[in-house]
């Protein structure tokens, strides 16, 4: 897995939602609303009339935030996103076309015979293999690299960073992908030595428990080297997030920021980390872009994660599609190296210079299995929707909030667009949402007293 395929999984499953910041919002309209109690009706159930259905309608509704944007705004947000659709195949093609030159120019196997002449110990060529592995893939793809990640970005006027900035980024990443796969990739060719046939069970679960200590460590030792984390300075809107998180029983005392605007304007907040490192973070974009009635109804979102377990759930979902890949990965190698392996100079699978059919075998499984992280993923958030429009109660904030996201995701694509490239649900599946919880709230106070319909 690349290292941005690594970010991207633990950004995943750790339940980040990235918003691009639109322009600054009215910070007019943020006061919190009114917490008037809801009037308790106290008919028995069977001379209760029948609700009346609200003259509201929340397709129309959704259609009018929509609408908000449109024509170049529209038509670059579509592009782009649509753009990363390719992208997905072409990283799949471009770690194939990687894996084949290392393979059939005979350097994986020279990559393997220095390991071998620095040490007699299996167990240690692999670290070395490993280490000049990941160079030779991260300078191969490094072209790729820069135009997705910067002039891409760039393109569409989404970043922040000039190239010296990105650079210094992008070498941090490297250092970390190094360290994680020599440690990772160290213990799993042990795993394969030690059960040759059943490699690909205990493998599972070595990387499972691997996932879970990355997702424990990360927070506190891999975002600070990207960003700076600081107290949310005390405010009534700190306040209102932490008496929403303790609402919830979510056990935090205090809440985080980060410099995200030193790399892009999306707005983002997140719940990252594992049992004790769990903490809510919100970035820079989103505190100083957003109206408080965005930024409540986002972080309602981010704590139905917490609440609702997806930092277990997500993992134990990554397990059963890591089992599912190293089952293929055991099937595609052996394949391969039947008909290969002469030319490749490879012929077990506990061979490091075998790394490289690896590397192209999970390409191919992660551009084939989109569809299915995209709608565990998706599945996941919709959920946290629907917790965060209950805890918030700011369905107009959430959908402004979604409209943001507009920037680099399209708004309003295809169900079947949805289901395969959509990793949360659409702006159109978010608003609705949002704006049919409004439809069916709409008797209570709260809500009486919120923003006019967009209507
Ligand atoms: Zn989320």
């Amino acid at each position: 897995m690349s290292w941005r395929q690594v970010a991207a999984t633990v950004a995943i499953l750790c339940g980040a939602l990235f918003v691009t910041v639109g322009t600054a919002a009215a910070q007019k309209d943020l006061r919190p609303a009114p917490l008037t109690p809801v009037t308790v009706q106290t008919l028995p159930a069977h001379k209760q009339a029948a609700r009346p259905l609200p003259t509201f309608d929340p397709q129309k509704a959704t259609n009018a935030y929509l609408a908000r944007v449109s024509g170049e705004a529209r038509k670059n947000s579509d592009s782009y996103f649509e753009g990363g659709y390719v992208l997905i195949l072409v990283d799949g093609l471009c770690a194939v076309a990687v894996a084949a030159l290392l393979l059939w120019s005979g350097f994986s196997a020279r990559m393997r015979s220095v390991a071998q002449r620095i040490t007699r110990m299996r167990f240690w060529q692999v670290p070395i293999y490993v280490l000049m592995f990941v160079v030779a893939t991260t300078v191969l793809t490094f072209p790729l690299n820069v135009y997705e990640d910067f002039f891409r970005e760039h393109a569409y006027g989404l970043s922040n960073q000039n190239f010296a900035q990105w650079f210094q980024d992008f070498a941090i990443a490297f250092g970390v992908q190094l360290v994680v796969s020599v440690i990772a990739l160290t213990i799993i060719y042990s795993v394969i030595r030690a059960t040759p046939r059943r490699w690909w069970a205990w493998g599972t679960v070595v990387t499972v428990i691997l996932f879970g200590c990355f997702a424990m460590a990360a927070p506190v030792f891999v975002s600070p080297l990207f960003n700076h984390y600081y107290p949310l300075a005390e405010s009534p809107i700190k306040e209102r997030i932490l008496s929403l998180a303790k609402a919830n029983g979510i056990p935090v005392d205090n809440v985080y920021e980060f410099d995200a605007s030193k790399q892009s304007k999306r707005i983002s907040a997140n719940v990252s980390g594992l049992f004790g490192t769990t903490r809510i973070s919100l970035n820079d974009n989103l505190m100083n872009r957003s109206s408080p009635r965005e930024i409540v109804a986002v972080l309602g979102h981010e704590m139905g994660h917490y609440v609702l377990s997806h930092a277990f759930i997500g993992i134990t979902w990554f397990g059963l599609v890591i089992l599912v890949a190293f089952l293929f990965l055991n099937w595609g190698f052996r394949a391969l190296v039947d008909v290969f392996g002469g030319n490749w100079d490879v012929r077990n699978i506990d061979d490091p210079a075998g790394l490289p059919v690896f590397y192209a075998l999970i390409g191919i499984f992660f551009v084939l299995a989109t569809p299915v992280t995209n709608t565990i993923s998706r599945t996941l958030e919709a959920q946290a929707d629907i917790f965060g429009l209950n805890a918030a109660r700011q369905p107009d904030g959430f959908a402004t909030a979604t409209l943001k996201l507009g920037e680099y995701r399209k708004l309003d694509p295809t169900p079947l667009e949805e289901f395969v490239f959509y990793d949360h649900p659409s702006g159109r599946t978010r608003i609705f949402g949002a704006m049919r919880w409004k439809a069916w709230h709409l008797n209570d106070p709260d809500i009486k007293a919120g923003p006019v319909s967009p209507q």
